[in-house]
């Protein structure tokens, strides 16, 4: 190319080979004229990048004036000289200004003529180029105001939404949703672990597909293989049950259909598992989205371990923490929604109350700490011998209470003297030695048509109980009345 060092261009509209000599020769190096005789060439084009200066023939600026506004507005703010020929007429000159030519230059085409016409040119073009400079710096910055504004927004999205949730898989739906907000994220699947009393490694998985889904296993695995590189050197306990995420299953990607990126979740310093993410993203994150990812997993680990310190609560709120079964706190709301229940839908009710006999004993021979395991091997007995409708608490000390639900006096009667064969048969072993608890139990029912309180259930099972130590033990007795017994507040033994 002739012109490829060349700093600054001139076009040249309709110039004659004198004109185009004169301009191309007094420009010397600095420049490079490129000239058109009859036509414009596309203003739009990659290689029709904005000269310093234009210089037209009369002719060729009224044509270049009539020009649409669109091809030609870029051009505007460029100097524009009109080259008069040899005997111009006055009117030319005018038409020429008229035209938007800034400068009329008239033969002879001098050094003396040409030379500020340049200059200015050049000091223009400058000028814009440092315009230009400060405008794209100016959008630049926009722009990066507009990635942090778009990333805080993110952020405090991410925050409160989070936040809001009371289960683990809830958590990680509304993460799932709010990630979309920083970069397109395909799939969420996640991992969380806990260390058990035997020094393994206790997991919960979160996968984002139905469990006869082919993607399934191929997320578990994955997921699996994260929780043993976070917890090297532990044996790893495959969770049987696996939570399928809500709202993720529709496509159920799998880990192949973008790349995967794994993300440690912590609290503090504790471990507590790992989130893959699925991005079809071919790009690296930003810095900001780096950041505001990094923030984000570890809200999410906080979250997380929230949630299950608020799960740990509502179990100590509504468990016995010996024997793992409801505690009585728990058991009177019950009983006030199955008396409901039983009202509204006319269904039988029975409630059976159980105490251990001479429970005492055991604690005087064997001491507490056996009681305890007396007591702990009580509640599994009882669990392992009622239905998955009924419900069981600890009322007391060695009492339990058994709520069945759509259950008669008969039926009831029936499993209160199973569970009686059953506490009796019950091996209890303590140190070398080995005995049996027996223990005496009272069975209260609302019949169909039955009227009644909790309150009056509890007192008619107690005197039924208190009946059957009276009877002498390992009994079960019905109370038949059916309403309020007089007996009921007397202390048994
Ligand atoms: P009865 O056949 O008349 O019911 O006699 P009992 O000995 O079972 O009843 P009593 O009410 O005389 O004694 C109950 C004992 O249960 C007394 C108390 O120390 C013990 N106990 C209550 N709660 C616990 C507990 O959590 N652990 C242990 N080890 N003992 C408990
Ligand atoms: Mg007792
Ligand atoms: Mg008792």
């Amino acid at each position: 190319m002739r012109y490829a060092n060349k700093k600054y261009t001139i076009w040249g509209f309709g110039l004659s080979q004198n004109q185009a000599d004169t301009v191309g020769g007094f420009a010397g190096s600095m420049y490079r004229l490129r000239t058109w005789d009859n036509e414009f060439p596309d203003f739009s084009h990659q290689d029709m990048e904005p000269p310093c200066l234009i210089c037209f023939s009369l002719e060729r600026a009224r044509a270049f004036a009539a020009l649409p506004r669109m091809e030609t507005a870029h051009l505007e703010m460029i100097p524009k000289t009109l080259l008069l020929h040899e005997g111009y007429s006055l009117q030319e000159v005018e038409e020429a200004l008229d035209l938007g030519c800034g400068v009329v230059l008239r033969p002879p085409f001098t050094a003396e003529r040409l030379d500020p016409v340049l200059r200015r040119a050049t000091e223009t073009a400058a000028l814009h180029k440092d315009i230009l400079n400060m405008t794209r710096e100016i959008s630049l910055e926009r722009e990066l105001l507009e990635n942090k504004n778009e990333t805080l927004d993110f952020l405090v999205n991410f925050l409160t939404s989070t936040t809001e949730q009371l289960d683990e898989k809830e958590v990680l739906r509304t993460a799932y949703a709010s990630l979309g907000k920083l970069f397109p994220v395909q799939s969420l699947n996640a991992v969380l672990t806990h260390e058990n009393d035997e020094g393994s490694i206790d997991t919960e998985l979160y996968i984002a597909a139905p469990k006869d889904h082919v993607q399934y296993l191929a997320w578990r695995s994955l997921l699996l293989e994260a929780a043993s590189a976070q917890n090297p050197g532990k044996t790893l306990m495959p969770s049987s049950m696996s939570l399928q995420l809500p709202g993720l299953d529709k496509l159920a990607p799998s880990p192949a259909d973008g790349h995967t990126f794994t993300l440690p979740l912590v609290a503090g310093t504790e471990k507590i598992g790992c989130v893959i993410l699925l991005t079809n993203m071919n790009r690296n994150l930003n810095r900001d989205q780096g950041l505001a990812l990094d923030s984000a997993m570890r809200h999410l680990g906080l979250t997380l371990k929230n949630v299950q310190r608020f799960q740990q609560m509502c179990h100590y709120a509504d468990y016995d923490s010996l024997t793992g079964t409801h505690n009585r706190r728990n058991f009177e709301e019950r009983l006030i929604d199955e008396v409901r229940r039983h009202s509204r839908y006319k269904l039988p009710l029975s409630l059976v109350m159980l105490d251990l006999d001479h429970f005492k004993k055991v604690n005087d021979t064997w001491g507490h700490i056996a009681g305890d395991r007396v007591l702990q091997s009580a509640a599994r007995v009882i669990e392992k011998t009622i239905r998955g409708s009924d419900y069981c608490a600890r009322y007391g000390g060695e009492e339990f209470v058994i709520i069945l639900p759509h259950t008669d006096k008969e039926s009831a009667t029936l499993l209160a003297e199973r569970l009686r064969t059953a506490m009796a048969a019950q091996q209890q072993e303590v140190g070398s030695a080995r005995f049996s608890i027996s223990c005496s139990l009272g069975v209260a029912c609302l019949d169909e048509a039955g009227e009644g309180s909790p309150h009056a259930l509890i007192s008619d099972a107690d005197a039924a109980l208190y009946e059957a130590k009276a009877g002498g033990r390992n009994k079960v007795v019905c109370n038949t009345k059916g309403a309020e017994n007089p007996m009921a507040h007397a202390a048994h033994g």
